[in-house]
């Protein structure tokens, strides 16, 4: 399988290694422990012999992924993730392929899943919950502004590492708008007002997903959880927010959460104000790293 986009030269380059050399090998990495173990995969710890820089080393089968029908998401999760350089979104340097297996070459997040550390916890404190916050709706105003929509945020597409912040990973779901680049060319006049809206409409998806997000975060479940999908959804479209009184949350967070939890996509908080709104102001670490204590 041959997956296009990524240019090899330069994510060597960003490793260390001389352009000279195009593809990327098994030979060139010493492989380490397991990190974990995906639906089409393994991830291996990973070190690249002449950086010696740590990776996370993901091995995909070929096999499972024609079988799944897969192939295109992974091509377009490569494609996009292979594009973006923000803190807290995970790194793809770069990938390659043998006859059986595709391989990523990503970034390590050294401590891991953010999903394992909330079922820790049971849930965050408002100044850990403001912290990746405040980092996610930079990393979404980044994306956004590449014309790039993750659609699939939530805890366990969150790494964190070594430091302490929040990288998002995972762009299986995401997808590359045009509009802009439309604009660029000059030509957004053509453009009919159902694609205008629905472009809108997509950003705002990632609005919504934060806010379901920072919920979880401060009380530990989704806020629209139902023991039947049934009532999930009909939830969902009602939008039916309740805030529990335990665990106890300030009023500054409801607030935020209310305004990002709204039915009409167009009326979401945009995320530079999420930035500015007075408990991220309070409460985010402006360095964007969590250290407990
Ligand atoms: P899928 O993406 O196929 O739905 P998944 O997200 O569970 O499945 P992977 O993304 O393949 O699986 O990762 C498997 C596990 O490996 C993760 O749950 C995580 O614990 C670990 N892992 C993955 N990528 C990294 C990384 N870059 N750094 C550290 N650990 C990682
Ligand atoms: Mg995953």
């Amino acid at each position: 399988m041959a997956i296009a986009g990524g240019n090899q030269e330069e994510e060597k380059a960003s490793l260390g290694v001389p352009a000279m050399e195009m593809r990327w090998t098994l030979n060139d990495f010493d492989i380490g422990k397991p990190l974990g173990r995906g639906k089409f995969g393994h991830v291996y710890l990973a070190r690249e012999k002449k950086s010696n820089q740590i990776v996370a080393l993901k091995v995909l089968f070929k096999s499972q992924l024609k079988q799944s029908q897969v192939e295109h998401q992974l091509r377009r999760e490569v494609e996009i993730q292979c594009h973006l350089r923000h803190p807290n979104i995970l790194r793809l340097y770069g990938y390659f392929y043998d006859q059986s297996r595709v391989y990523l070459i990503l970034e390590y997040a050294a401590k891991g899943e953010l999903y394992k550390e909330l079922q820790k916890c049971k849930y965050f404190s408002e100044r850990r919950a403001a912290t990746y916050i405040a980092s996610l709706a930079r990393a979404l105003i980044y994306c956004h502004g590449k014309h790039v929509i993750h659609r699939d945020i939530k805890p366990e597409n969150l790494l964190i590492s070594m430091q302490g912040e929040v990288k998002i990973a995972d762009f299986g779901w995401s997808v590359h708008t045009f509009s802009r680049r439309k604009t660029m060319c000059g030509t957004l006049d053509y453009l009919p007002p159902e694609m205008v809206e629905s472009i809108e409409h997509d950003a705002g998806v990632d609005i919504w997903s934060l806010g379901v997000l920072c919920y979880e975060f401060l009380y530990g479940l989704p806020p629209f959880e139902a023991k039947q999908h049934s009532d999930t959804y009909r939830r969902i479209v009602k939008v039916d927010l309740k805030f529990p009184p335990i665990p106890i949350v300030s009023s500054a967070a409801k607030d935020l959460i209310s305004q990002m939890l709204v039915k009409d996509s167009s009326k979401r908080l945009a995320l530079h104000k999420v930035l500015e709104h007075p408990w991220i102001v309070q409460n985010a670490d402006p360095s964007g790293i969590y250290r407990a204590g």
